[in-house]
């Protein structure tokens, strides 16, 4: 698959795969707490052509609930966001580095991180989006650092907003890191500055 033009049935089939195995995935330390609750992992959802791929933390309760990446409040918040740059998130892929839900929403352990984020590198491989969006600081850390860009990274509150150019092997892709959404949610402020960061998306793609 490497650096190749996939077509949208084997991307299909690529990425079902991807979901079958993370739903097997019971070396994780978050499997009996997702079997436990009746909840579902959440591999991700929208375009498999997107340009734009939007990458969260992890599931919250209603993701793990529902199955589907970003349903709660965080998510009114990415709608807006979309429509304020005229696009709907179905135009995007909208994923989450841990693809289970961590127990009282606490931040996703390393370890957490170093299982699931290998399915998220295949995710971008079959993807191959122009833009690739990091939601917060862990998953913005994490793109960069799978492109080998990881030390230009700094802190989130002055790499937000900021494009870094790397090289996929499927060709040139500008990874932006944003604020968490949820962040913004009581924060007018914040806010503000994603509408703000959002809208320089608009000429990339
Ligand atoms: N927060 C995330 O990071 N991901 C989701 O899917 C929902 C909330």
């Amino acid at each position: 698959m490497e650096g190749e033009i996939i077509n949208i049935m084997d991307k299909d089939n690529a990425l079902k795969q991807i979901r079958d195995e993370i739903w097997d995935l019971n070396e994780s330390p978050l499997y009996e707490y997702r079997t436990q609750n009746n909840y579902y992992p959440v591999l991700g959802e929208g375009n498999h052509d997107a340009k734009i791929m939007l990458v969260g933390e992890a599931p919250g309760r209603n993701e793990a609930k529902s199955g589907k990446p970003f349903c709660g409040a965080a998510g009114k918040i990415l709608d807006q966001l979309f429509e304020s740059i005229g696009l709907v998130r179905a135009d995007a892929y909208v994923t989450n580095i841990v693809k289970d839900r961590p127990p009282e929403n606490r931040d996703p352990t390393p370890e957490e991180i170093a299982l699931y984020g290998p399915y998220l590198e295949r995710q971008i491989k079959i993807i191959q989006p122009l833009v690739i969006c990091g939601l917060g600081r862990f998953s913005s850390q994490y793109v960069m650092n799978m492109f080998g860009i990881g030390d230009q990274m700094g802190v989130i509150s002055t790499s937000h907003g900021k494009q870094f150019e790397a090289w996929a092997d499927y060709g040139v892709v500008t990874v932006i890191p944003l604020y968490h959404p949820a962040a913004s949610i009581y924060n007018r402020q914040l806010k503000d500055t994603l509408l703000h960061d959002f809208a320089a998306i608009k000429s990339l793609i």
